[in-house]
């Protein structure tokens, strides 16, 4: 199963995605052809293009493109660039796109794109153009109605704003469908930037609600104070539940009754960091993880969460706001201790279902109100976490193993109704 597992290390992210994948799938009664066709991005496009640099000369970058599946709708996910991007990277994340687009039931497959490079070394002139020439370079295969991309690692919604204008013009027509994640004033959408977070909310609420555990008062800690954790902590902070700590890379601040998070806010937007904060001790990311609290929100990086540490995780309910911040064998610990882990590919599925009301925006050249954004990203996180949580109960499985069966079911139905071609 998804848990166990001494293979995280010693295996490529692509191995890693598949043995996660194989583990579930061995236990579902589907056709052994349909099993092989899910194991396998459906298409990889590699890429080598040259790009003119501010001193004239002409350097070569290296990308990549995998569409894992389509079967359940054009394939959806975002583009890296960075130094250590890798194909089998793009192909992992690709079938991890396919797994969190069907465990939330949005019409998406999986994709996932990069560019090796290092964006913190180059001029926005450069990146403009790298930018340009790698969607040129994709525009094969990318499309409102194929591949639909969106921010990730070091991109942005400025990167998404070159990459629509070049596809326009490409098409000789403005197309705002063909990515995710843009400025407002060219087809973003309202609640776009908080619909991580906000996600994070609805399933912790719901896991609440099943567990019978009033949301108001309880004592949450979070791991990361960017994008994903700084707005879970606002969005906690005003449903009422005590905040108790946050961190960034530098550090955490404290409170057993709870920090004044709006305050926190403020100070990190002055000083750059939480820490220093009114009204908040010291304490180390390490020392977060273990803290007496009831939620735990790891909204920074992978592998937070190990054999060694799990044992002395004292949340009841871990909320994965970040992409695989649970090592296999904590999640096995965990599960054993009886703490609720919701896995990352649904409490962190927010983003894209948003992006999902985007693309949905963009087609109908009509633009939805945000609380309209908000209702509907509620219906769908609530009901999601229904689905696997319900899973997870009958069959006896952590909620991990039990989103995995769920998205898996959902693939295999739409590649068996649609059948094998020709
Ligand atoms: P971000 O870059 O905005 O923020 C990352 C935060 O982590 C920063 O506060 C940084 O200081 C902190 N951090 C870095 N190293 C740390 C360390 N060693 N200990 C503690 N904190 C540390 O990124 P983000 O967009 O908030 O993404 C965070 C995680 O959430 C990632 O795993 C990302 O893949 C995942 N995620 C984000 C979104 C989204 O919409 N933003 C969607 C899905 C998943």
């Amino acid at each position: 199963m998804v848990s166990d597992s001494e293979s995280s290390k010693k295996f490529d992210p692509f191995e890693i995605a598949q043995y996660q994948y194989d583990s579930v799938v061995e236990k579902m009664d589907i056709d052994d052809g349909i099993k092989e066709v899910m194991r396998y991005p459906e298409r990889v496009l590699y890429v080598s293009f040259p790009v003119k640099m501010d001193d004239g000369s002409i350097r070569v970058f290296h990308g990549f493109r995998a569409q894992h599946s389509t079967a359940r709708g054009p394939a959806k996910g975002g583009i890296r660039f960075h130094p250590d991007v890798t194909i089998e990277e793009v192909k992992a994340l690709a079938m991890w796109m396919t797994w969190k687009c069907a465990t939330v039931g949005i019409p998406f497959g999986g994709g996932k794109g990069g560019v090796i490079c290092n964006p913190k070394e180059m001029s926005a002139g450069e990146l403009e153009r790298l930018t340009r020439r790698f969607t040129t370079e994709l525009s094969a295969i990318i499309g409102p109605t194929r591949d639909i991309p969106a921010p990730d690692v070091y991109t942005n919604a400025q990167t998404m704003a070159w990459i629509m204008d070049t596809y326009s013009m490409h098409m000789g027509e403005p197309v705002p469908a063909v990515v995710t994640g843009k400025p407002l004033a060219i087809g973003g959408s309202a609640g776009r930037n908080e619909a991580t977070a906000r996600g994070v909310l609805f399933v912790v609420r719901e896991a609440c609600r099943q567990l019978d555990t009033p949301l108001a008062g309880i004592r949450v800690a979070i791991q990361g104070f960017g994008n994903a954790g700084s707005m879970a902590a606002k969005f906690f902070f005003e449903e009422g539940c005590r905040v108790v700590a946050v961190s960034d890379s530098k550090g955490g601040i404290f409170n057993a009754n709870g920090l004044d998070i709006p305050k926190v806010m403020v100070h990190k937007e002055r000083a750059g960091t939480v820490l220093g904060a009114e009204g908040g001790e010291e304490i180390s990311n390490e020392a977060l993880l273990e803290l007496d609290c009831d939620i735990l929100i790891p909204a920074a990086l992978e592998n937070q969460l190990t054999g060694e540490n799990a044992p002395r995780v004292k949340a009841r309910i871990i909320a994965e706001a970040a992409n695989g911040p649970t090592a296999p064998e904590a999640d096995r610990i965990l599960f054993e201790r009886g703490v609720t882990v919701i896995p990352d590919i649904l409490a962190n599925a927010g983003g894209v279902t948003v992006s999902y009301f985007e693309w949905v925006q963009n087609l109908q050249a009509s633009y939805w109100p945000e609380d309209k954004v908000n209702k509907r990203l509620e219906l769908i996180m609530t009901r999601s976490f229904k689905d696997v949580f319900d899973v997870a109960r009958q069959q006896g499985v952590p909620m991990r193993e039990a989103a995995y069966m769920v998205a898996i079911k959902r693939v295999t139905e739409a590649i068996k109704v649609r059948g094998i071609y020709p």
